[in-house]
């Protein structure tokens, strides 16, 4: 029996098991690396780099990050080396342009590709890798959200954004000490991905007391535990803690291998992600900035739990949502944003999103029982007054 609660990171690759739910878990991830100064221990990483013609991606800030000091290293190993460094002035947007691109780049003959950076990046690099039948590996310059050991890209295709199916990275390969430096926002980003799981693990277990969905008790521990280390030392965050963002980092791969081990992203996203996506896809096609991932989900975390409140007598026995005090101090042991006015979300963007985000996506959250009770027309009212006065 594999005891996961007490698996270092670097052993959760490759794993295969057979559960308690009945169902057989896995990781088709040959190397998972979250260390110290890794450049300088390339041992630990170099065999997993196998190939002769390297295709490296980066965007500037990442390529300055890291990008530089890997591409000397791998020259001094006598690869082969493309590299192809995305020279937006803002943030580079994962859709047909930025998939083009690397099209028009890639050479004919590369054999992996090396993707240097995070949420934007690993997507164009997966997709690339899936459709060209090309591994790749990602080294990671920010724990910004928990895509890392995902197994489909989100685009943005004609203006909508959309999930593509792609594939897993070969190796994850993480240095703490570049990840502490990236944007303050980005890692609180991560780390509201990581909070999303107080409510999306509760529209899961919702979900099985309700209709009887398939539902992995082992798999729910494993996320829980690397969450509940990151919240632990939440205070730690601001001041760029290396324990803590190793902690934000490895939760974040945690979340993507329980994803992984269930088939759909059910442990990973619940309505806290419906709200995101409606405010991001509100802005999207509004043609203005939206927050990151992450911070919008972490702001939604707060929402979710505040409806779960509202709806309290109305759970199914058995279930103890998060309480929305406590997110909010968590939040401030952070110094992050949990407000949506705070977030910069539009006063009637909310107030609509309380009320559409469950049509996004075809999956049972207290967003769903809330329209079946008819509640959500009420609920959005007393919410928008709480936040927008
Ligand atoms: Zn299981
Ligand atoms: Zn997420």
């Amino acid at each position: 029996m594999v005891d996961l609660l007490n698996l270092k990171i670097e052993q959760m690759a490759g794993l295969n098991f057979k559960c308690e739910c009945g169902r057989t878990h896995k990781v088709d991830i040959e190397k998972i690396i979250v260390g110290n100064n890794i450049l300088n221990a390339k041992n630990s990483f170099m065999d997993i780099i196998n190939s002769e013609n390297l295709f490296v991606v980066a965007d500037k800030n990442t390529y300055k990050s890291f990008g530089k000091e890997l591409i000397t290293l791998l020259k001094r190993e006598n690869y082969q080396i493309t590299e192809f460094i995305f020279q937006n002035e803002d943030h580079l947007i994962p859709n047909e342009k930025s998939v083009g691109r690397l099209l028009i780049e890639i050479p004919k003959n590369a054999s992996l590709i090396i993707g240097v950076g995070s949420g934007t990046i690993n997507d164009l690099c997966r997709f690339l890798s899936y459709k060209l039948n090309i591994p790749y590996i990602i080294f990671a310059t920010a724990p910004s959200m928990d895509g890392y050991a995902s197994m489909v890209s989100p685009l943005i295709v004609e203006g909508f954004k959309r999930t593509y199916e792609a594939t897993y990275a070969k190796a994850i390969v993480a240095d703490t000490q570049v990840l502490r430096n990236a944007p303050l926002e980005m890692i609180h980003a991560g780390f509201g991905d990581i909070l999303g799981k107080f409510t999306s693990l509760t529209d899961w277990k919702l979900s099985k007391l309700t209709n009887h969905e398939y539902y992995c008790e082992k798999t729910v521990e494993f996320v829980e535990k690397a969450r509940d280390l990151c919240v632990k030392n939440a205070e730690k965050i601001s001041q760029r803690s290396e324990e803590v963002i190793k902690q934000i980092m490895e939760a974040l791969i945690i979340s993507g291998i329980a994803i992984g081990f269930v088939g759909y992203s059910r442990p990973a996203s619940g309505a806290e992600h419906h709200l995101a996506h409606y405010w991001e896809m509100d802005a999207i096609s509004k043609n203005i900035s939206h927050p990151l991932h992450g911070n919008s989900v972490g702001v939604g975390t707060v929402v979710v739990s505040m409806i779960y409140q509202l709806m309290k007598d109305k759970l199914p026995k058995g279930l103890t949502p998060p309480d929305p005090e406590y997110l909010i101090s968590i939040h401030k042991k952070a110094a992050s944003i949990y407000s949506p006015k705070e977030l910069g979300i539009p006063k009637d963007v909310f107030q609509e999103s309380i009320i559409h985000a469950r049509e996004i996506r075809n999956r049972y959250t207290i967003l769903q029982l809330a329209h079946e009770l008819n509640l959500l027309e009420k609920i959005s009212t007393i919410l928008t007054e709480k936040f927008y006065g």
